[in-house]
């Protein structure tokens, strides 16, 4: 049995398997088979009798890589152990022993700090300006993350850069917990101090807990904090049965108090702890690693570097842009050919740096209609439709089936609420419930095809149950758009890296901070190697259409472009060519091939606003200005609706394209460039009365 388990592991990986006394840390690079290892060595430990289920704690990070952990082990045969957040398993014992230490119910968790932090900036007469508000939202954060108090913060933060004076930050974060205090709330950060607070005064519960929990599992080590370090020596007392995984080029959580120190003091701390490190990479095909690797060697990150267990791949694709429409549209292109050449949806990512260069990709993937899950938005067993899904499903299983089959039984449920096999067209909020009720069914699919003759409606609302408990969602067959920060620990097959260019990745904020590019450096690593086969990074050299394209690429992209097999391709390009040591493909011309040429006198067009407007300089608009006026009124009502920029709505060569040739019915419509079936359904009729009603010239 146990042969059977360990026959998968590699020598190295198979010694953590087998280590199943602490204390143990694994030290490696990313897709080396760190969780691999761990979660077969949990296995392995209970399996053989070494330890008890009940007594393990497994702890990461992020809700979807706990509940990967959590789907590995049952694969393995594991039940019982738990495997939580170090948020979720504090969480827990805050609320179990709340009413004993602290007395009443226990307080609710706030669900967004700023308003609140807003209101102590009023309270101390700090500026409440959202992006000030912001930051000092990260600071408190940080703070409490390093057991920081607000009276220790002005010395100890010296280093860091409040928005305010230090004085002025620590003002705010009392005025903040004083608040917080009046109105019986704690936040998230709270969670763990409170939790820590409790297990330090109070033997009686300690004891409780230790006896409990008595043998530990941390995946992603290096992304510690001090207070969930402190949580983990206070689990674990004088014991050592712990073991720790990770990597020092992925630590990405710093500017939140996250430290590799502890991984690397890990050896001093546990004398005779046993070291493994893994160097063989399972994830990546070798020109992915030998990218990962160079961009870890010229950071300084480490040593050693990885070597590919698969073999050679495409080559990594390297892609400039006029502006962030056509690289979003590219993107949209890309994904829809890997799919057109066998690979899922749901094996594509689209990873970016921050959260708010994500609308114009959802927008060009809707354009395509190719599916998309967020990652880091509401959590799918909360929302509304899937809550109401569930309820419903547990009605229909209450009544006795009505259909041949289970599965026609739950189709038939949710088209009591008006799910149909096609989704509905755009992107918005009506798509999204479609998407969720989609991926139910596509869950039930996969659970019936997994276990024939094994299901039935009562079983696959346990099995909801079950997931909606641990927060797993189901992998709908869709893209990811997640930020890199969220897809710490997962992969797949097919991945974009969109945005490169100086200002977004590196973020701004980190311009001049050494440490801050580092940061920003291994999460590029981090984002890179998420992906097994195919890679594609690239960035645009204006943010919007018809922009002065000033914009510079990634520092990043450098060591990138210096490695033997990468395609660099321009698909705007501006006299200077990238070069790489690799191969590099002209112009590949966008839309129907060939030179952008002017729609008025066909002559091909030379510079970025010229292309953008689709009309060479010298040829006149011919359309109305007050036409011209209706339309971006109209194009702004539309964007604040819908909550993106305007040219995410339409460009202005759109614009120019409507007001010059008029259409008058949907076929009219079509034939103008940025116009799709997608955008049609969207705004066509909207469109056609606002053309029908302007007058014929001003
Ligand atoms: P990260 O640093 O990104 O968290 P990791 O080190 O935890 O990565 P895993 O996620 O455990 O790596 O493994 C990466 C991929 O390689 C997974 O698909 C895993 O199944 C596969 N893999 C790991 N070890 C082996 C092995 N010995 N044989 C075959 N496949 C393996
Ligand atoms: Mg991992």
């Amino acid at each position: 049995m146990s042969e059977d388990l360990l026959a998968g592991l590699d020598p190295e990986q198979r010694a953590v398997a087998e280590a199943v006394e602490g204390p143990v840390v694994v030290w490696a690079g990313a897709g080396t088979g760190k969780t691999r290892a761990v979660t077969h060595r949990i296995a392995n430990a209970v399996l053989s009798g070494a330890h008890e289920a009940r007594h393990g704690l497994a702890v990461t990070f992020t809700n979807r890589a706990a509940g990967e952990m959590r789907e590995r082990l049952r694969g393995l045969g594991v039940e019982g152990v738990q495997a939580r957040t170090f948020h979720s398993a504090a969480l827990r014992q805050l609320r179990h022993f709340w009413p004993r230490a602290i007395g009443g119910a226990p307080a609710d968790v706030l669900p967004r700090t700023a308003p609140l932090v807003a209101e102590a900036c009023g309270r101390v007469g700090v500026s409440r300006d959202p992006a000030v508000v912001r930051d000092l939202v990260s600071e408190i954060a940080w703070a409490k993350q390093s057991q920081v108090s607000a009276a220790d913060y002005p010395a100890v933060a010296a280093h860091r850069e409040p928005p305010t004076t230090h004085a002025e930050a620590a003002a705010v974060y009392a005025a903040y917990d004083d608040l917080r205090w009046e109105r019986g709330l704690i936040d998230f950060d709270d969670v763990l101090l409170l939790t820590v607070g409790i297990l330090a005064d109070r033997p009686d519960i300690l004891d409780e807990v230790r006896a409990a929990y008595r043998w530990f599992t941390v995946d992603e080590f290096q992304d510690v904090s001090p207070v969930q370090d402190r949580l983990l020596d206070l689990w674990l007392g004088d014991r050592d049965d712990l073991c720790v995984v990770g990597d020092p080029a992925q630590t990405i959580y710093s500017f939140a108090g996250a430290t590799d120190r502890f991984l690397l003091d890990f050896p001093r701390r546990f004398p005779g702890a046993t070291q493994i490190s893994l160097v063989r990479a399972y994830r990546s095909t070798e020109p992915i690693i030998d990218i990962a690797n160079r961009v870890v060697a010229s950071g300084g990150l480490r040593a050693a570097p990885l070597r590919s267990m698969q073999g050679s791949g495409p080559a990594p694709v390297i892609e400039a842009h006029a502006d962030e429409v056509a690289e979003a549209a590219a993107t949209a292109r890309t994904l829809a050919s890997w799919h057109d050449a066998g690979t899922p949806w749901r094996e594509m990512a689209i990873l970016v740096r921050i959260n708010a260069q994500m609308p114009v990709f959802e927008e060009a993937l809707s354009d395509r209609g190719i599916p998309v899950v967020l990652r880091g938005g509401e959590r799918f067993f909360d929302r509304g439709e899937v809550r109401e899904a569930i309820t419903r499903l547990r009605g229909a299983a209450r009544a006795g089936e009505q259909q041949e089959s289970w599965i026609d039984e739950v189709r038939s449920v949710l088209a009591t609420m008006g799910f149909g096999p096609q989704p509905p067209r755009g992107s918005g909020a009506v798509r999204e419930r479609w998407e969720s009720l989609a991926s139910l069914v596509s869950l039930a699919e996969t659970m019936q095809a997994e276990r024939p003759g094994d299901m039935t409606l009562r079983t696959f609302i346990d099995e909801l149950d079950r997931r909606a408990e641990s927060q797993h969602a189901p992998v709908a067959d869709a893209v990811t758009l997640a930020t890199v920060h969220a897809a710490k620990g997962l992969e797949w097959d097919a991945v974009c890296v969109p945005g490169l260019v100086e200002g977004t990745f590196p973020h701004a904020q980190s311009r001049g901070d050494d440490q801050a590019v580092a940061e920003e450096r291994r999460l590029f690593y981090v984002a890179i190697t998420r992906a097994r086969r195919h890679l594609v990074m690239s960035w645009s050299r204006s943010r919007t259409p018809g922009g002065r394209g000033q914009r510079e690429r990634s520092r990043f992209l450098a060591d990138v472009a210096a490695a033997g097999d990468v395609i660099t391709e321009d698909d705007a390009p501006r006299g200077e060519h990238i070069r790489g040591r690799g191969r590099t493909r002209g112009a590949r011309g966008r839309g129907q091939g060939g030179p952008a040429r002017c729609r008025s006198c066909g002559k091909a067009l030379v510079t970025g606003p010229e292309r953008a407007r689709s009309r060479c300089r010298t040829c006149p608009m011919t359309a109305s200005e007050e036409l011209m006026d209706r339309l971006r009124e109209w194009r702004l009502a539309r964007a604040h609706e819908r909550g993106v920029p305007a040219y995410v709505v339409f460009t202005d060569a759109t614009l120019e394209a409507l007001a010059e040739a008029r259409p008058g019915d949907e076929d009219a419509l079509l034939a103008i460039s940025g116009i799709g079936p997608d955008k049609l359904a969207r705004y066509g009729a909207d469109l056609l009365v606002l053309l029908a009603e302007a007058p014929e010239s001003a």
